[in-house]
């Protein structure tokens, strides 16, 4: 399998020979392909499997098709960590190098004012703690109805961390018809339930 057989455009391709890979690892050969079209995946796969990318780069390809024109965010991404979330928006700069997306990373620990400032700004994708996201939701500073992509990773640490009601109230603030992609490295109950609740149908995969 090619990284030019997943669908994924010239652009992006360019950012991907940059960064030096030659093949798509099994995650993101199986993931990249539903996403891209507009599918629910379930992704099972450890941390080092590649699987930051099996999210990062389709949905970079999928926000460069078209501009919202509310301000609101078009894509969430729910990470369990500050360490993990901001490794994320790091991946977003590396492989959205060529395209022009707007992010804020809403995290604990650092000034809520700036987070509050980028957000006015418009932002394409948000990378948040759960924690700090539902703050920012009940001081009425975050409108979700405009957000097509939602990414739960680590949803097995998720559940470790107590983050299920708030993941739970968070997906049912940002429209049904959304595309969502859950990542964990292990399916327990709790996680199984909430993939049956608030997800459409998904592709399941496994590595
Ligand atoms: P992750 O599982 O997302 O934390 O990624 C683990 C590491 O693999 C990161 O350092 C990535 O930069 C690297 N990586 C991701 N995709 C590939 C690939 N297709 N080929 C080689 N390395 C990769």
């Amino acid at each position: 399998m090619k990284f030019a057989d997943l669908g994924l455009s010239d652009e992006l391709l360019k950012s991907i020979a940059d960064a030096g890979y030659d093949e798509p690892t099994p995650i993101q050969a199986q993931a990249i392909p539903p996403v891209l079209m507009m599918k629910d995946i379930i992704g099972i796969a450890q941390t080092g499997t590649g699987k930051t990318a099996s999210f990062v780069l389709p949905m970079i390809d999928i926000l460069a098709h078209g501009r919202s024109r509310a301000r609101m965010p078009r894509s969430l991404i729910l990470e369990p960590t500050r360490e993990l979330a901001a490794q994320v928006a790091e991946n977003f700069e590396k492989y959205g190098k060529h395209h022009n997306l707007s992010m804020a990373l809403l995290i604990g620990g650092v000034s809520m004012g700036d987070q509050i400032k980028d957000l006015e700004k418009g932002v394409d994708v948000l990378i948040a703690t759960p924690g700090r996201l539902m703050d920012l939701f009940e001081r009425g500073r975050i409108l979700m109805s405009g957000c097509e992509l939602l990414v739960i990773d680590e949803a097995d640490r998720m559940l470790d961390m107590g983050f299920i009601p708030d993941i739970e109230e968070i997906c049912s603030k940002l429209p049904a018809t959304r595309q969502t992609m859950l990542f964990s490295a292990t399916m327990p109950p709790p996680i199984k339930k909430l993939s049956d609740q608030f997800l459409n149908n998904p592709k399941y995969i496994e590595v």
